[in-house]
Protein backbone atom coordinates (compact mmCIF):
# COMPACT_ATOMS: atom_id res chain seq x y z
CA UNK A 1 0.00 0.00 0.00
CA UNK A 2 1.19 3.03 -0.58
CA UNK A 3 0.88 6.36 0.72
CA UNK A 4 1.40 9.86 -0.12
CA UNK A 5 2.21 12.55 2.78
CA UNK A 6 2.29 16.41 2.31
CA UNK A 7 4.01 17.82 4.96
CA UNK A 8 6.40 21.02 5.12
CA UNK A 9 7.70 20.56 8.72
CA UNK A 10 10.69 18.50 8.87
CA UNK A 11 10.27 17.22 12.46
CA UNK A 12 6.93 15.81 11.22
CA UNK A 13 7.69 15.32 7.91
CA UNK A 14 10.37 12.59 8.56
CA UNK A 15 8.40 11.03 11.79
CA UNK A 16 5.38 10.09 9.75
CA UNK A 17 7.79 8.55 6.59
CA UNK A 18 10.03 6.62 9.21
CA UNK A 19 6.76 5.78 11.01
CA UNK A 20 4.96 4.29 8.42
CA UNK A 21 7.41 3.07 6.15
CA UNK A 22 8.51 0.47 9.88
CA UNK A 23 4.15 -0.02 9.64
CA UNK A 24 4.88 -2.02 6.13
CA UNK A 25 3.72 1.04 3.58
CA UNK A 26 5.50 2.89 0.89
CA UNK A 27 5.52 6.38 1.64
CA UNK A 28 6.11 9.05 -0.75
CA UNK A 29 7.08 12.70 0.66
CA UNK A 30 6.26 16.00 -0.76
CA UNK A 31 7.45 18.98 1.33
CA UNK A 32 5.33 21.30 -0.58
CA UNK A 33 1.68 21.72 -1.64
CA UNK A 34 2.71 22.29 -5.18
CA UNK A 35 4.89 19.29 -4.95
CA UNK A 36 1.96 17.25 -3.12
CA UNK A 37 -0.53 18.92 -5.82
CA UNK A 38 1.61 17.22 -8.55
CA UNK A 39 2.25 14.14 -6.93
CA UNK A 40 -1.42 13.28 -5.94
CA UNK A 41 -2.84 14.57 -9.09
CA UNK A 42 -0.54 12.16 -10.98
CA UNK A 43 0.54 8.85 -8.97
CA UNK A 44 -1.12 5.67 -8.14
CA UNK A 45 -1.58 5.95 -3.83
CA UNK A 46 -3.78 4.23 -1.65
CA UNK A 47 -4.20 7.27 0.35
CA UNK A 48 -3.52 10.75 1.32
CA UNK A 49 -2.39 12.53 4.78
CA UNK A 50 -2.16 16.07 3.96
CA UNK A 51 -1.20 18.53 6.10
CA UNK A 52 -3.64 21.84 6.32
CA UNK A 53 -1.13 25.09 6.28
CA UNK A 54 1.45 24.71 3.86
CA UNK A 55 3.15 28.00 2.85
CA UNK A 56 1.97 27.57 -1.03
CA UNK A 57 -0.94 25.82 -1.87
CA UNK A 58 -2.67 24.66 1.42
CA UNK A 59 -3.81 21.43 1.65
CA UNK A 60 -7.46 22.58 1.29
CA UNK A 61 -7.19 23.64 -2.24
CA UNK A 62 -5.37 20.10 -2.93
CA UNK A 63 -7.98 18.47 -1.87
CA UNK A 64 -10.61 20.42 -3.23
CA UNK A 65 -8.88 19.67 -6.48
CA UNK A 66 -8.35 16.13 -6.44
CA UNK A 67 -12.06 15.70 -5.58
CA UNK A 68 -13.28 18.38 -8.45
CA UNK A 69 -11.09 15.92 -10.82
CA UNK A 70 -13.27 12.65 -9.52
CA UNK A 71 -10.26 11.20 -7.29
CA UNK A 72 -11.89 9.39 -4.64
CA UNK A 73 -8.44 8.59 -2.88
CA UNK A 74 -9.31 8.47 1.01
CA UNK A 75 -7.83 11.55 2.20
CA UNK A 76 -6.50 11.71 6.20
CA UNK A 77 -6.11 15.45 6.83
CA UNK A 78 -3.45 17.49 9.75
CA UNK A 79 -4.78 20.57 11.32
CA UNK A 80 -3.63 22.98 14.22
CA UNK A 81 -5.06 22.45 17.67
CA UNK A 82 -7.37 25.76 16.78
CA UNK A 83 -8.03 24.56 13.29
CA UNK A 84 -11.79 24.41 14.23
CA UNK A 85 -12.75 26.44 10.50
CA UNK A 86 -10.31 24.24 9.02
CA UNK A 87 -11.85 20.97 10.35
CA UNK A 88 -15.01 21.95 8.95
CA UNK A 89 -13.91 22.84 5.84
CA UNK A 90 -11.86 19.83 5.24
CA UNK A 91 -14.68 17.28 5.80
CA UNK A 92 -16.54 19.66 3.41
CA UNK A 93 -14.57 19.79 0.95
CA UNK A 94 -14.57 15.73 0.68
CA UNK A 95 -11.84 14.73 3.30
CA UNK A 96 -12.62 11.48 5.18
CA UNK A 97 -10.91 12.26 8.85
CA UNK A 98 -8.83 14.75 10.36
CA UNK A 99 -6.02 14.59 12.98
CA UNK A 100 -5.27 17.34 15.21
CA UNK A 101 -1.61 17.81 15.74
CA UNK A 102 0.16 17.04 18.09
CA UNK A 103 -1.33 13.17 17.96
CA UNK A 104 0.01 10.01 18.68
CA UNK A 105 1.23 7.17 16.27
CA UNK A 106 -0.77 4.89 17.36
CA UNK A 107 -3.84 6.53 16.28
CA UNK A 108 -2.46 7.81 12.71
CA UNK A 109 -1.95 4.50 12.05
CA UNK A 110 -4.71 3.29 13.66
CA UNK A 111 -7.23 5.68 11.09
CA UNK A 112 -4.83 5.45 8.15
CA UNK A 113 -5.97 1.85 8.49
CA UNK A 114 -9.74 2.14 8.59
CA UNK A 115 -9.65 4.44 5.82
CA UNK A 116 -7.58 1.78 3.36
CA UNK A 117 -10.16 -0.77 4.52
CA UNK A 118 -12.99 1.65 3.75
CA UNK A 119 -11.74 2.88 0.51
CA UNK A 120 -11.32 -0.47 -0.94
CA UNK A 121 -14.29 -1.07 -3.14
CA UNK A 122 -14.85 -4.15 -1.67
CA UNK A 123 -14.78 -3.74 2.10
CA UNK A 124 -11.61 -6.10 3.52
CA UNK A 125 -11.64 -7.96 6.39
CA UNK A 126 -8.68 -7.44 9.60
CA UNK A 127 -7.69 -10.93 7.35
CA UNK A 128 -7.19 -12.18 3.91
CA UNK A 129 -6.83 -16.18 3.51
CA UNK A 130 -5.73 -18.37 0.56
CA UNK A 131 -6.20 -22.15 1.09
CA UNK A 132 -4.40 -22.52 4.57
CA UNK A 133 -2.42 -19.38 4.10
CA UNK A 134 -3.83 -16.76 6.71
CA UNK A 135 -2.57 -12.98 7.38
CA UNK A 136 -4.06 -10.18 9.92
CA UNK A 137 -3.94 -7.15 8.43
CA UNK A 138 -4.16 -5.33 12.11
CA UNK A 139 -1.82 -7.26 13.73
CA UNK A 140 0.48 -8.13 10.91
CA UNK A 141 0.95 -11.44 11.48
CA UNK A 142 0.67 -14.49 8.94
CA UNK A 143 0.26 -17.93 9.30
CA UNK A 144 0.19 -20.93 6.99
CA UNK A 145 -1.13 -24.14 8.02
CA UNK A 146 -1.83 -22.55 11.92
CA UNK A 147 2.31 -21.79 12.04
CA UNK A 148 3.20 -18.03 12.38
CA UNK A 149 5.57 -16.95 9.62
CA UNK A 150 8.29 -14.18 10.63
CA UNK A 151 8.49 -12.01 7.90
CA UNK A 152 9.81 -8.81 7.67
CA UNK A 153 7.60 -5.83 6.97
CA UNK A 154 8.52 -5.86 3.46
CA UNK A 155 7.54 -9.68 3.15
CA UNK A 156 4.81 -8.61 4.95
CA UNK A 157 3.83 -6.14 2.59
CA UNK A 158 4.86 -7.94 -0.67
CA UNK A 159 2.65 -11.06 0.85
CA UNK A 160 -0.32 -8.47 1.65
CA UNK A 161 -0.26 -7.36 -2.07
CA UNK A 162 -0.32 -10.76 -3.17
CA UNK A 163 -3.21 -11.45 -1.38
CA UNK A 164 -5.71 -8.64 -2.10
CA UNK A 165 -4.83 -9.29 -5.83
CA UNK A 166 -5.11 -12.75 -5.48
CA UNK A 167 -5.23 -14.48 -8.79
CA UNK A 168 -3.79 -11.39 -10.80
CA UNK A 169 -0.63 -11.42 -12.62
CA UNK A 170 1.76 -8.37 -11.00
CA UNK A 171 3.87 -7.17 -12.82
CA UNK A 172 7.38 -6.88 -11.34
CA UNK A 173 7.13 -2.79 -12.05
CA UNK A 174 4.00 -2.60 -9.54
CA UNK A 175 5.50 -4.84 -6.74
CA UNK A 176 8.00 -2.15 -7.19
CA UNK A 177 6.10 0.67 -6.95
CA UNK A 178 3.47 -0.84 -4.16
CA UNK A 179 6.30 -2.30 -1.90
CA UNK A 180 9.73 -0.57 -2.75
CA UNK A 181 10.16 2.76 -2.58
CA UNK A 182 10.90 2.69 -6.64
CA UNK A 183 10.26 2.86 -9.94
CA UNK A 184 12.43 0.75 -12.31
CA UNK A 185 12.50 -0.99 -15.18
CA UNK A 186 11.76 -4.72 -14.78
CA UNK A 187 14.96 -6.00 -15.36
CA UNK A 188 16.27 -5.29 -11.72
CA UNK A 189 16.40 -8.63 -9.66
CA UNK A 190 15.51 -6.87 -6.48
CA UNK A 191 12.07 -8.43 -7.10
CA UNK A 192 13.10 -11.59 -7.70
CA UNK A 193 15.02 -12.06 -4.57
CA UNK A 194 12.17 -11.19 -2.66
CA UNK A 195 10.01 -13.28 -4.06
CA UNK A 196 12.54 -16.31 -3.65
CA UNK A 197 13.03 -15.60 0.35
CA UNK A 198 9.38 -15.30 0.77
CA UNK A 199 8.41 -18.57 -1.51
CA UNK A 200 11.00 -20.17 1.09
CA UNK A 201 8.72 -19.19 3.92
CA UNK A 202 5.86 -19.21 2.80
CA UNK A 203 5.59 -22.47 0.11
CA UNK A 204 9.09 -24.89 1.82
CA UNK A 205 7.39 -27.76 2.81
CA UNK A 206 4.03 -27.48 1.59
CA UNK A 207 2.77 -29.68 -1.60
CA UNK A 208 0.61 -26.19 -2.68
CA UNK A 209 2.89 -23.98 -3.93
CA UNK A 210 0.97 -20.53 -3.77
CA UNK A 211 3.40 -18.00 -4.99
CA UNK A 212 2.95 -18.57 -8.87
CA UNK A 213 5.79 -17.07 -11.24
CA UNK A 214 4.19 -16.30 -14.55
CA UNK A 215 7.21 -16.22 -17.26
CA UNK A 216 7.77 -12.92 -18.94
CA UNK A 217 4.88 -11.34 -17.07
CA UNK A 218 5.45 -11.22 -13.01
CA UNK A 219 4.30 -13.17 -9.99
CA UNK A 220 0.71 -14.51 -9.37
CA UNK A 221 -0.60 -15.55 -5.77
CA UNK A 222 -3.50 -18.93 -5.88
CA UNK A 223 -4.07 -22.28 -5.45
CA UNK A 224 -2.27 -23.42 -8.47
CA UNK A 225 -5.62 -24.56 -11.30
CA UNK A 226 -4.52 -28.54 -11.02
CA UNK A 227 -5.39 -28.97 -7.52
CA1 LIG B 1 2.47 22.74 8.05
Amino acid sequence: MKLLVVEDEALTANYLHQGLSEAGFVVDLARTGLDGHHLAMTGDHDLFILDVMLPDVDGLRILKALRDAGRKTPVLFLTARDGVDDRVKGLEAGADDYLVKPFAFSELLARVRTLLRRGLAVPLAERLDVADLSIDLLRRRATRAGRRLILTAKEFALLELLLRRRGEVLPRSLIASHVWDINFDCDSNIIDVAIRRLRVKVDDGFDTKLIQTVRGMGYMLDVPDDE
